[in-house]
C-alpha cells in the first residue's frame, strides 16, 4: 500500500518532521570555501519513482552543490563507454583511507579503490574526456537529459572556489598519471572534474536522473545506457563504497546503496522502485550529511524499503 502517493506523502511528513531538530546540526564543508557560505538550515527530500513521478518535501526543487553525487553519474556514463576494460582501471573494493588520500593510490600503483573515491571519479573523468574531449559537457547533457531541466550548469563561484584549494586532488591526477593512468593533460582533467562537481542541481532533478539505477540501466527515454548486470554492479559499489568510510553503518542504519557529496546531498537507490535523494548541510565527521542520513534512516525503517 505504500506505492499510494497519498501515502508516500504522509511518510515524507513524518520523516521531516521527526528529522526536524538534527537539520543545522553537524559542520559545513570549509575545505572549500564556498561551501561554507551556504544556509546550514536547508532540508529537502526527494523520491522520483522508476516510472518518473516525484514526491519531495522541504526545499526539494532547491538547486544545492552536488559535489561528489556526480560521480555516479560520470562513473555510469565512463563504464557505458569503456565497457569492462574500465575495471583495469579502477576498482569496486571498498577504501580504509580518506575519500582523498594519497597513502592507498600509491600502494596500488595508480589504480583508485573504487571510482567513487576523488582519484576514481578523476578515472571517469580522463576516460570521458579521451572520448568526447570533455567531460562535464557529456555529463550536464546527461542530467539535463534525464530531469527534464534544461537550466542545470555549473555554479562558477564553487568550481573557482575548489580550483583555488585543489593541491590534494592535483597531487592523486598526478600521482595516478606517473604510473600511466590518465591519458589527458593534468590541468584538464582536474578542471573537468572540479567544473563537475560544481554542477547545482535540486533533489528532485538528482533523483529523476539517476532513475537509470532502478530501471535496469534504462534511461528516462527508453534507450539503454547500461546493461542490467552493470547497473547491478553500480549499486553493489554504492552500497560497499558510497558513503566514505561509514558504509558498513549506512548499510546498518538504511540499507541501501548511497552515495553522498561534500555539499549535503545523499542519493540513495531502492531497487524496483525508485530514487531517494535527501540534502541539508550540515556533515558528520565522515562528511555524510547528519539530517540526511537520519531522514533516510527514519524513511527506511517507516516504509520497510531497503535491499535487505
Ligand atoms: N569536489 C570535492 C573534492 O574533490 C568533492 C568531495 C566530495 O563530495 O566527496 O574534494
Amino acid at each position: 500500500h505504500l506505492d499510494a502517493a497519498a501515502d508516500l506523502e504522509q511518510v515524507l511528513y513524518d520523516v521531516h518532521r521527526e528529522i526536524q531538530p538534527l537539520i543545522g546540526q553537524g559542520q559545513l564543508a570549509d575545505y572549500i570555501p564556498a561551501l561554507s557560505a551556504v544556509d546550514p538550515q536547508q532540508f529537502g527530500l526527494a523520491l522520483a519513482t522508476t516510472s518518473g513521478e516525484v514526491h519531495g518535501i522541504g526545499d526539494y526543487q532547491l538547486p544545492f552543490s552536488i559535489q561528489s553525487l556526480s560521480k555516479v553519474y560520470a562513473f555510469a556514463l565512463a563504464l557505458a563507454a569503456d565497457g569492462e576494460t574500465i575495471w583495469e582501471r579502477v576498482g569496486h573494493e571498498a577504501s580504509t583511507h580518506p575519500f582523498n588520500s594519497l597513502l592507498q593510490l600509491e600502494h596500488d600503483h595508480g589504480i583508485p579503490r573504487n571510482p567513487f573515491l576523488n582519484a576514481g571519479a578523476l578515472v571517469s573523468v580522463d576516460r570521458l574526456m579521451s572520448r568526447h574531449g570533455s567531460a562535464v559537457q557529456p555529463l550536464r547533457e546527461f542530467l539535463r537529459a534525464e530531469s527534464g531541466n534544461h537550466n542545470i550548469d555549473v555554479e562558477k563561484s564553487v568550481a573557482e572556489s575548489e580550483r583555488a584549494h585543489c593541491d590534494r586532488n592535483a597531487s592523486l591526477a598526478h600521482l595516478m598519471a606517473s604510473y600511466g593512468n590518465l591519458d589527458n593533460p593534468v590541468p584538464n582533467v582536474l578542471d573537468n572534474y572540479i567544473e563537475q562537481c560544481a554542477l547545482t542541481m535540486s533533489c528532485h532533478d538528482l533523483a529523476l536522473a539517476a532513475r537509470f539505477l532502478v530501471r535496469g540501466g534504462v534511461r528516462a527515454d527508453g534507450t539503454r545506457l547500461l546493461s542490467t548486470d552493470n547497473a547491478k554492479r553500480i549499486n553493489a559499489t554504492m552500497l560497499v563504497c558510497g558513503m566514505y568510510d561509514q558504509a558498513g553503518a549506512f548499510a546498518f542504519r538504511v540499507g541501501l546503496p548511497a552515495k553522498s557529496g561534500v555539499g549535503g546531498g545523499v542519493l540513495a537507490v531502492v531497487p524496483n522502485r525508485g530514487v531517494l535523494c535527501v540534502w541539508s548541510p550540515g556533515l558528520d565527521r565522515s562528511g555524510n550529511s547528519v539530517a540526511g542520513v537520519a531522514a533516510l534512516e527514519a524513511f527506511s525503517l517507516a516504509t520497510g524499503w531497503s535491499v535487505f
